[in-house]
Parts: C-alpha cells; structure tokens; sequence
C-alpha cells in the first residue's frame, strides 16, 4: 500500500476548511507553515558497545494559543514530513477543545521494541537533552504518542530537572501519578474516544447499547477506549494489533483480553492474537468488518482511497492521528459514512495533558472524578458545537463533514487571536 505524505493530507484538510470559511489569505498562509523545526541527531552507547546515532525532532508547529503542545513518538517511520502534519494536527486539536496551547509533535527514528530497557533509557535522557534549549513548561510541553509511555515521561521529568537543578514536574504531561501526573490520564484519549463515540450516536439519535464496534490498535489509546465502551455496554467484536487481530461476532471479553495483553504491565506482554474464544483476522479485514462503529486507534494512513469503498461501518472514530486519507474521507462523506476527525474524538488526551500541567503548576492534585468530569464537559461541549457547526452550513447550502467542521470551529479560535494580536513586527 502506497503511503501517502501525511503532510500533504494535513494541508488539504486544513485549505478545505480555509477555503469554505472563507479564511483571510494571510491567517491562511501563516498557518500553512511550521514556525519551526527542529531536527537533532542522538547519539546512544547502545549494550554491545557500539554508538548508533538516531535521528529526533521536534517540531513546533504554532504557538498563537499559548506554549506548544504535543506528544513525542519513537518509530521507524518517523520523519520531518510526519512530525510537521502531527504537529499541525496538534495545532488545531488544542484550538479545537479550547486549552491554551499551540501545537508540536516530536519524534525519533527508531524501532524501540528493538532497544533494550538501557539502551531506551539512554536515547531519552539523550533526546531530551538535545531539545532542552526549545523547550518548558511555559515554551513546549511534550507528551507520550506511538511506542512512548509514562516511564518515557518520567525520564524526560528528571532529565530536565537535572539540567535546571530544581523539579520541573509541569515540563511534560502523562507521568506517572507519584511523580506529579494526573489522575486519569493514561486512560483520558481512550475515555475521550468512548464518550464521542457515544455522544455521536446519540445526536443521530442511536444508543451506544449494544452497538458493535472493531478496534483497529490495542495500545493505550484502543485497549482503554475498548474497555470504557465495553463497560457503556457495546460490543466489541474485534481487536488487533501490528502483529493481526482477532474476531468474535458475540462480543470479546474486554477485562479479559487486558488481562491477557497487560496484566500489571504498562507495555504489551504479548499481542491480542491467540486469546480464547476468536478467531485470526488481518488488520486489512477488521477494517472492513460489518459493524456499526470502526475505530483506527493505530497510526496514519490506513482508511484510503484503495479500502474505503469497501468499509461498512456506519460510523468511523478516529482513535489514531491522521488514521483517513483526504480521498478516502471524499468517499466516506458521499456514502454517508459519519467521520468524527482525530482532532475531536482523541482529544481526550490533550484535554487530560491541560489538567495535569494546571495540575503541576499550582501544585495541588485533583481526585480522578473530578478530571474525569471536566474531561466529559468539555468534550461534550465541543461535540456539540461540531454539530451545530454542521447545521450552520447547512442552512447556508453547504453540506460539511466533521472534520470540515470541526477544523472551522479551531480555525476560528486561532484567527480571532491573530487578527487582534496582529502579526510581529
Ligand atoms: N500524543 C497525544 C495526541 O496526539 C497527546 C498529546 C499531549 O497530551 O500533549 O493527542
């Protein structure tokens, strides 16, 4: 399968919204554009002796909301092209949900699973390092994404706090608890993906009772919202993960399963495939299962042109950035397929992230009830606002989709920022 540059599929989702809400040409091109870039190369003692150097970046796409926000991610298919559309995602993510962040995305090339525990923690603490000069907890706040976790954070946490020689706690979000993390985070972008599953439903007049769902991704994004969604009663009939997935037309058991992938583990002890009771599929057929709802909770690029007339579900949530190509969202729209966009349905981790850093900054440390409460309102909030966004351009003859919608909305709250800030100099 041809992988499309997600940073061309970015700038075509961004210059559609542009051009129907008729977007000032200079907000517009301001925004077509990284403010910067950086691309660092880590050196790392690896066990064997050796000194492999990887490639990092971190770029930090917009910043007219507040201190770049985003995740950092360790994969093979890292690179600038990736980091930059992440980064503009990010961008209107934040805008999108109202907190006062711009947006970033890091990365480093590397296949991680293939890194001992040393040697990963070696390549953070190096990393971080390499970026210390752009980023803080008032400049650039980085977060977990693909293959990187708490313990990541926790590195990140302590080698900055080292070089400033006092704890900087509010440098990174998604740490664990004890070392100033919040409450409901690892479980927020998994809780924010069932709550807008759910809330989508309901405003086209569906109960989520019941309803089949296929995850595509049991990392922490698919297996939480797997088992928040099990709990509110669907039924999730697939699962998988890089290495296949698995299928039972009743319904997984969803405790079960975490058990089996997880158990007190926060990384994968082995994949989905050989739980009891379901049988092999490929990741290319849980996509195009007949269910109700399909989440992509993996990576980019997997809902395209070549599968997307061929998908059957009627609702799609995108778990996994930048998961649908611009032509495949063409399709799915003229089928009436519902896409609700990254930007919305994963934004419960961000959301969780702004709790955590207003957490860390007055140091006083909220119970999980209360960060699951704001969580929900404010996702609820922006869901309906994405509604009435679609609404609104329908009784001016224009049919949108939610993602159109949903990048309007974010737009708005950026440009209403630089037409009063004005543009330095
Ligand atoms: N990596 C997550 C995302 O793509 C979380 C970012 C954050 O919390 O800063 O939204």
């Amino acid at each position: 399968m041809k992988k499309q540059n997600p940073r061309e599929v970015a700038l075509q989702q961004f210059n559609r919204a542009a051009e129907i809400m008729e977007l000032e040409p200079w907000i517009r091109n301001v925004l077509s554009y990284p403010e910067r870039v950086v691309k660092v190369h880590v050196p790392v003692k690896m066990d064997s002796g050796e000194v492999r150097v990887f490639e990092g970046y971190r770029c930090q796409y917009n910043s007219a909301l507040g201190p770049y926000k985003g995740g950092i991610r360790y994969s093979p298919d890292v690179d600038e092209d990736e980091v930059v559309a992440l980064a503009q995602w990010m961008t209107f993510k934040c805008a999108l949900v109202d907190v006062p962040f711009g947006g970033a995305k890091g990365g480093v090339k590397v296949d991680p699973r293939k890194l001992s525990k040393g040697e990963l923690e070696r390549l953070t603490r190096r990393y971080t390092y390499e970026i210390v000069p752009v980023i803080g907890p008032s400049i650039d706040i980085p977060a977990p994404d693909v293959y990187t976790n708490d313990e990541i954070m926790s590195w990140i946490m302590d080698t900055y706090s080292i070089f400033k020689g006092y704890n900087e706690p509010a440098i990174v979000t998604g740490k664990p608890i004890y070392i100033g993390g919040s409450k409901g985070r690892k479980e927020a972008t998994g809780r924010g993906v069932a709550i807008s599953t759910r809330e989508v439903l309901k405003l086209y007049g569906e109960d989520i009772k019941g309803k089949t769902i296929a995850i595509q991704g049991f990392g922490n994004v698919g297996s939480h919202a797997a088992l928040i969604l099990h709990e509110m009663g669907a039924r999730i009939v697939a699962v998988s993960d890089v290495e296949g997935g698995i299928y039972n037309p009743d319904g997984l058991d969803i405790p079960a399963l975490m058990e089996y992938v997880y158990g007190d583990s926060p990384t994968p002890r082995r994949s989905v495939k050989g739980f009891k009771r379901a049988r092999s599929i490929t990741n290319e057929e849980l996509l195009l299962l007949n269910v109700d709802v399909l989440i992509p909770a993996a990576i980019e690029n997997q809902i395209t042109e070549e599968n997307a007339d061929k998908i059957r579900a009627r609702y799609i949530v995108e778990g996994a950035n930048g998961p649908t190509t611009f032509e495949a969202d063409e399709i799915l729209f003229k089928r009436g397929i519902v896409v609700v966009p990254d930007i919305l349905a994963n934004s419960g981790g961000v959301i969780v992230s702004y709790l955590e850093w207003v957490q860390d900054r007055m140091g006083y440390y909220w119970e999980e009830e209360e960060v699951n409460e704001k969580l929900e309102k404010k996702l609820v909030k922006v869901i309906q606002e994405v509604f009435d966004t679609i609404r609104k351009y329908r009784e001016k003859g224009k049919e949108i989709d939610w993602r159109t919608a949903a990048y309007i909305l974010s737009i708005e709250r950026i440009a209403k920022v630089y037409r009063k800030r004005g543009l330095f100099p």
